[in-house]
Formats: structure tokens, C-alpha cells, sequence
């Protein structure tokens, strides 16, 4: 039995170690468009920096992933204590996200009256059950002040999205869920901290868990898989179409050359399964074209510690939409990880572009690098000249889950119906992550052989 993946990002790779964890008898091809495997998981080691241009790590709080790097020999890394605290940078200044009811009391974050209105939220009229924006769920559920300081930068910060279009159900089905069976989140919380207690397991409403990584950064993962799967992945083989014959699947590259497979799995960003299906099934290649890929810019930046006044003791912030800001915010990496800038130095990392403003991160490198140490100093009092500057170009970043995705997964499920043994996965469908790509890729092998 010949399986032909297409697309060598975590999504692929874990799927063909999957696949061979149940037979290592099958035959399992991976092919990755670009030179390197991984997507968009690729760790920079630069003059002793370690940059990562793409994912910065994972939450331990879903086994999957941890269960996959336990097999793979290479040990988790946790990020360290001072991580917890993450900052929101609102009216002119930066401001913890505080961690507990008492906390939140104190917290110069909301006003008085934004404050009030979140305890409201025990009393809010429940959702018609419908799908809805973010902006919408959170502006009736804890009012728009709270929305526009916690919830939208919480929307930049995972999906570089935009909270006007993104869907509550698809993008966070955990508190659709919540609403639904209690009510109200206040509610939930309350319950689910009870239950907690009782139980000793933890079982929050929101994500929980501890950013984790790995030593030599998230590529350990790529490079441990490559290990495995060995010449089973071929690089430079960029498909451009596909087509069935009877029972066979046809596969062909960019350059003409033709495989042959009795099992397809696409992979792949969902504009290239797009691209490679426009023959085969134009409604099916329309359905994925309507996935869509903001632009986002990863830009590194390494200063020498002694010239940075602030004391970089937390996780890093983000910037609310209203705040008109170029940035969407900054992490200081080497406060997360201990092992991320040589001795001496600290590593910033900013985001810039998403849903909202795409064109900025395609502005030219010296552009962006100006507006991030602008923002830098605006933000954080940073005055320094950087020692070293990467920049990392996302042209087509993270997939949003915009109202109506829910159709979208619909529709892809009834259109594969008609082309038994032609599979699709990646992190346009179910889940973001790096946690959920590796999650899908397991059930996916599950249900494939
Ligand atoms: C800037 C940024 C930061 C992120 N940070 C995090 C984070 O910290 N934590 C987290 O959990 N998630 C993060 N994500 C999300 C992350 O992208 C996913 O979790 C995960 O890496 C996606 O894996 P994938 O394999 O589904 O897709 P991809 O990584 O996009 O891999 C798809 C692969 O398909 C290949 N391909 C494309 N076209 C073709 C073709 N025609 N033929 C053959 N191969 C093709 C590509 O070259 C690529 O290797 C981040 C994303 C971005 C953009």
C-alpha cells in the first residue's frame, strides 16, 4: 500500500511517522515543496541567537505532542516562571494581564466601569447557539472595554486575525461550549475550579498549560522526525496537480515528473491543495480557496543587555487594535527560555501585519526594522542599536477561521466523499496549533490504516 504526502510541515511529517508507528511496512512518501522540511517551524541559530522565524512552542497541557517528542528521544523544555506574567501595552503604557480574581481587583487594566461590567457577564443573555465573531461573543458576554483591551489582543496574538470576522465556534470551541452548558463563563470558571479541587486535575476555561519548547528550539522536533522517516521525505518536489485514474492517485511536480499512489494526503496550506485540485474537483479547490492567509513578519532583534534599561521580566506583550500601533506585539524570547541569547545579551522578538494589516509586513527589510525599533522605543524605552536583526516573512501566515468555517469544513467533508483515499489535513481545518496539527496527524493514521 503506497501513501503519498503532500507537504513536509509538522502536519505531514508527524502523519508519515504516524502512519509508520501502526506499519512500518507501508510505503510512505513525503513531498515537501521546499529545500527544508518543517514549514513553519524553523529554528535560526544567528551569531549565538537562536531565532525561531515561525512557531516559538507549544502548550504541555495536551499530550500529544510531548508523547511524540517522548518517542522521538528529545526532551521537552518548560519556559521558566517569569513567562507567566504577560503584559498588555494600553493607555500608554504596558500593564499585566493579571492571573487572579484578587489580581484582576487591583489591575489598572480595566476601568472601574469595565471592571463592573465583566461581573455583568454572570447575567448576559445567552447566544442564539449560531456562530458568531469573537468581537461579538466577547463584546456581549464582558462588554467592549474588556474586549478591545483583553480579548482582541488575544486574537492578534494567536491568530493575527481579525476579531470582527474571526469565528467564535472554530477559533475557541471551548467557550462556544461553555456558553452553552452553563450560561454564562463567570459560571464556568467557578464550577470548573470547584471540579478542579475536587478532582486534583485542572480544568480551566481557557487553554492552560506551559509554553514548551525544546533546547535547540521547535526545528529539534523537525530534525528528529527527518531522522526517522529518513528518504521517505523528498525535498524540491513541489506538486502542482493532482488527478485519479481508477483506484490511483496521480501526483505531478512542478517539474513534470509524475507518482503514482494508492493513498493522497494533502498536507499542504489550503490555497496550494487549492491550486492542485482546480482539474479534479473545481467546487472542492474553490470551498479551500476560501481559507484565507494574512501576510505576518517575524522580526528578531539582539541587544546587549547592559544598554536595554527594561528589565524584560515576563513573557512579552500585545498590542490592542485600538492603541493604532504598527506593531501587533513583542516577546522577550530569552526571558522565556533560558537558552535563546548568548551570555550578556537578550533576544526580542516582534510580530508585525495580520488580518488587519497585512501590507505592513511586506514592507521592505529596512522599513520594517525601522518600525519595529520605533515601536520598541515607544513601547519599552528602548534606545539600543540592535546587535542582530533577523527578518522572517510569512507572506501567507496563519489560515483564519472566519465566520462560516464551519461551512467550509462542511463542505470539504461532503466533497471528499467522492474521492475515497484522498485525505486533507494541516492547520487550515481543525486547530491552529502545532499541538492540533500533531493531534489531527494521529487521528488521521488512526483512521487511515
Ligand atoms: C509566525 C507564526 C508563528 C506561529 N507560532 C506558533 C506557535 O508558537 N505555536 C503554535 O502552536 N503554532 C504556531 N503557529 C502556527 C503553525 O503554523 C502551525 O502550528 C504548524 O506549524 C503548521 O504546520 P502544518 O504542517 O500544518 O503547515 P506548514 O507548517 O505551513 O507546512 C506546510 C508545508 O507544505 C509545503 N508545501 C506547500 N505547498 C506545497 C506544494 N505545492 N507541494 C509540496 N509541498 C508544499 C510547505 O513548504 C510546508 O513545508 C505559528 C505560525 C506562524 C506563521
Amino acid at each position: 500500500m503506497s501513501i503519498t504526502i503532500v507537504g513536509g510541515g509538522i502536519s505531514g511529517l508527524s502523519l508519515a511517522y504516524f502512519l509508520l508507528e501502526r506499519n512500518p511496512d507501508l510505503e510512505v512518501t513525503v513531498l515537501e515543496a521546499s529545500d527544508r522540511p518543517g514549514g513553519k517551524i524553523c529554528s535560526d541559530r544567528a551569531d549565538g541567537f537562536l531565532c525561531e522565524w515561525g512557531v516559538n512552542g507549544f502548550l504541555d497541557n495536551k499530550p500529544r505532542t510531548l508523547e511524540l517528542a517522548s518517542s522521538l528521544s528529545i526532551n521537552p523544555l518548560r519556559s521558566s516562571d517569569a513567562a507567566r506574567r504577560r503584559f498588555i501595552f494600553t493607555g500608554g503604557r504596558l500593564r499585566q494581564i493579571p492571573e487572579t480574581p484578587p489580581a484582576f481587583l487591583r489591575s489598572d487594566l480595566l476601568s472601574l466601569r469595565g471592571k463592573i461590567r465583566i461581573f455583568y457577564e454572570f447575567f448576559a443573555p445567552r447566544g442564539s447557539g449560531d456562530d458568531e465573531t469573537l468581537a461579538s461573543f466577547a463584546i456581549r458576554r464582558l462588554g467592549r472595554e474588556a474586549y478591545e483591551k483583553m480579548i482582541d489582543p488575544m486574537a492578534s496574538g494567536i491568530y493575527a486575525g481579525d476579531p470582527e470576522k474571526l469565528s467564535l465556534k472554530s477559533c475557541f470551541p471551548r467557550i462556544y461550549q461553555l456558553e452553552r452548558e452553563y450560561g454564562s463563563l463567570l459560571r464556568a470558571m467557578m464550577k470548573l475550579q470547584r471540579e478542579a479541587k475536587r478532582t486534583g486535575r485542572q480544568v480551566g476555561p481557557g487553554p492552560g498549560g506551559t509554553l514548551t519548547s525544546f533546547y535547540d528550539g521547535m526545528e529539534a522536533i523537525v530534525r528528529a522526525l527527518l531522522e526517522r522517516l529518513g528518504d521517505r521525505v523528498r525535498t524540491k518536489w513541489r506538486v502542482r496537480g493532482i488527478n485519479r485514474s481508477g483506484d490511483i492517485y496521480t501526483v505531478q511536480s512542478e517539474s513534470g515528473e509524475i507518482l503514482e499512489t494508492d493513498m493522497l494526503v494533502l498536507a499542504c496550506p489550503a490555497y496550494e491543495a487549492a491550486g492542485m485540485l482546480g482539474e479534479m474537483d473545481t467546487s472542492l479547490s474553490e470551498t479551500l480557496e476560501r481559507i484565507s492567509y494574512p501576510a505576518v513578519s517575524v522580526v528578531c532583534l539582539g541587544f546587549r543587555k547592559k544598554d536595554i534599561r527594561h528589565n524584560l521580566d515576563g513573557f512579552g506583550f500585545l498590542v490592542p487594535f485600538r492603541e493604532s500601533r504598527k506593531i501587533l506585539g513583542t516577546l522577550y524570547d530569552s526571558s522565556i527560555f533560558p537558552n535563546r541569547a548568548p551570555e550578556g545579551h537578550v533576544l526580542l522578538r516582534s510580530m508585525i501585519g495580520g488580518a488587519r494589516a497585512s501590507d505592513l509586513a511586506l514592507q521592505p527589510d529596512e522599513r520594517l526594522l525601522n518600525i519595529v525599533l520605533e515601536e520598541l522605543f515607544e513601547i519599552m524605552g528602548i534606545r539600543a542599536e540592535p546587535v542582530i536583526s533577523r527578518i522572517y516573512r510569512h507572506e501567507k501566515a496563519i489560515p483564519q477561521y472566519n465566520l462560516g468555517h464551519q461551512e467550509v469544513l462542511d463542505e470539504i467533508e461532503e466533497a471528499l466523499k467522492a474521492h475515497p483515499n484522498l485525505y486533507i489535513t494541516g492547520n487550515a481545518y481543525r486547530g491552529i496549533g502545532v499541538n492540533d496539527c500533531i493531534e489531527n496527524s494521529y487521528r488521521l493514521a488512526n483512521s487511515m490504516v
